[in-house]
């Protein structure tokens, strides 16, 4: 018997009219936890309708009511960290301690939104012309809508909804059906801190959610986060229907190794950036280049810490590492390691088939090192998502950096070095738009903000921080002028300043 999620409308649960559902997995066990409903057209229509009216209100609140609601809403998620982390685990299946990176994560954004009053200052110009006063204000873009990925089902929400609303807008969140459950806690945290009705909905569901809300005429902005191929869909449907969209995609990180890097901490970091959360974050190494001549010593070191990685629940604070989030995703990460090998690849340490105690059901699959790995092939080119780590030997610096230039994807980057010369080229010249110097993930804080280049980015606007702002604010501005009423008089002349 498991439980029914239900949409999040006008403060409460909502049952929608859609009757399909999609089943939400244990991924430790494999069991069946939960169903979650799937809107429809209708369900779609509905929801908009209450965001346009609550938005309509909401852009008039003041900023110190915006404020006060944003303050309770960090007092409340850190009174129920462990709640929403719990949560996440459950339905994710990544360790607990990581489940709550990830909401410490997502409060930062929510500390960042705290100081809405100060992002949305403008600027005035006194006397542009004689006695014309002008001044830019940045004003709520109305309805936004943020549809979110599965590997972050709290913090990439708190990416967008702190900042959309401390904006002045109203968000309906469209959460992966995977992992469904962060999004409710999130929505009934918004009510309990005092956010009006229908400020924040959630509407659960796939692609004929996801499509409605692109195409329908009262949604103003829709921030989206997910693979490649959806983002790619999401920002050409979205902007022919004249919304403003940000749609961040997929990812092949590269971490470079320099030969005269501190190998420990290089090994340590391709093991942590490469299987936390089981290769399911957006920011996860998923290939290291080894500059010569240092390949053999750090696919040693490499490996022995891949072998050492404690695979199990993520319920169990032994875990270090759950498993996949389903079962079809842990067949297609096995595919990956075979079409690797049949290509040629060194499997250094081979995770598939590993089983853990007890979960027989469960989606695992243990990290795994690749080496000799070569561009071409499919567990280079494409993003596996998964506990994969590929090594390719490189001969030289610039062949390193022509790897990432030449790479589709641009999302994060690092290199491993001691020679800030070298570092400092290469954050200079390499194509990704998030850089880590002797940081295997470099994710921006909250104050700064989060997006890549090329197919990792469609749109040019990134999330949270001052460019989060901007996406979910429209300019104005206004000139003015309280002349002396002797002075009035018609003038045809085009207005020149004087
Ligand atoms: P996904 O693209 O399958 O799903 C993302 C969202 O799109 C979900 O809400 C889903 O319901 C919806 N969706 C799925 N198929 C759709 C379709 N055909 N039409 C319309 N909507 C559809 O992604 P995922 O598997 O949930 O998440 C993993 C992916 O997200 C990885 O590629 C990862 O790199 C990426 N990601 C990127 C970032 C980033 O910041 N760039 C962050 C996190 C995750």
């Amino acid at each position: 018997m498991s439980d029914t999620i239900d949409h999040w409308l006008d403060g409460k649960p909502w049952t929608g009219q859609g009757t399909r559902r999609s089943p939400v997995f244990d991924p430790s066990t494999g069991a069946t936890t939960a169903e979650v409903r799937l809107a429809d057209a209708t369900d779609v229509d509905t929801v908009v309708a209450s965001a346009r009216a609550a938005a309509d209100e909401w852009r008039a609140s003041s900023l110190s009511r915006r404020t006060a609601v944003l303050f309770d809403l960090r007092r409340i998620l850190v009174e129920r960290r462990d709640e929403l982390a719990a949560v996440i685990s459950a339905q994710h299946g990544k360790v607990r301690s990581d489940a709550a990176g990830e909401v410490q994560r997502g409060l930062e954004v929510v500390e960042f939104a705290c100081g809405i009053p100060q992002l949305l200052k403008g600027g005035f110009t006194e006397q542009a012309s004689t006695e014309v006063d002008v001044y830019s204000i940045r004003q709520p873009v109305g309805v936004t809508v943020g549809i979110t990925p599965f590997n972050f089902p709290a913090m990439v929400p708190l990416w967008m909804c702190p900042v959309a609303i401390a904006c002045g807008n109203a968000f309906i969140l469209k959460p992966s059906e995977r992992d469904p459950g962060a999004a409710m806690v999130l929505a009934q945290a918004w009510t309990d801190a005092g956010l009006p009705d229908g400020v924040f909905n959630v509407l659960h569901g796939d692609a004929e959610a996801v499509n409605g809300l692109l195409t329908h005429p009262d949604v103003d902005a829709v921030s989206f986060v997910g693979s490649t191929p959806i983002a790619r869909h999401v920002y050409s449907t979205g902007t022919a229907a004249g919304k403003r969209v940000q749609a961040l995609g997929g990812a092949k990180n590269h971490m470079i190794v320099l030969p005269d890097a501190d190998l420990d901490a290089a090994a340590d970091a391709a093991v942590s950036a490469g299987f936390g959360s089981a290769g399911e974050r957006c920011m996860a190494i998923s290939v290291v280049v080894a500059v010569d001549p240092v390949g053999d010593e750090l696919v040693a070191a490499i490996a022995e810490r891949t072998r050492a990685v404690r695979v199990g629940p993520g319920d169990d604070p032994d875990s270090e590492m759950g498993p996949v989030v389903t079962e079809a995703h842990r067949d297609r990460i096995v595919g990956y390691v075979d079409a690797g090998e049949s290509d040629g690849v060194d499997v250094v340490v081979d995770g598939r088939g590993v089983h853990v105690d007890g979960r027989p059901g469960g989606f695992w699959i243990g990290p795994t090192l690749l080496d000799h790995v070569q561009v071409g092939q499919s567990v280079y080119t494409d993003e596996i998502f998964g506990p994969v780590l590929c090594v390719v030997r490189a001969a030289t610096y610039d062949d390193a950096v022509a790897l990432v230039r030449d790479n589709a994807y641009g999302n994060g980057v690092a290199i491993f070095t001691r020679d800030g010369g070298a570092a400092r080229r290469f954050t200079f010249e390499v194509e990704a738009g998030m850089v880590g110097v002797n940081v295997p993930i470099p994710v921006p804080m909250a104050y700064y903000s989060f997006g890549g280049w090329g197919d990792s980015l469609f749109g040019d606007t990134h999330v949270h921080g001052p460019e989060g702002v901007h996406f979910y604010t429209r300019g104005k501005v206004v000139t003015e002028r309280w002349a002396d009423p002797s002075t009035r008089g018609p003038d045809l002349g085009f207005p020149t300043h004087t």
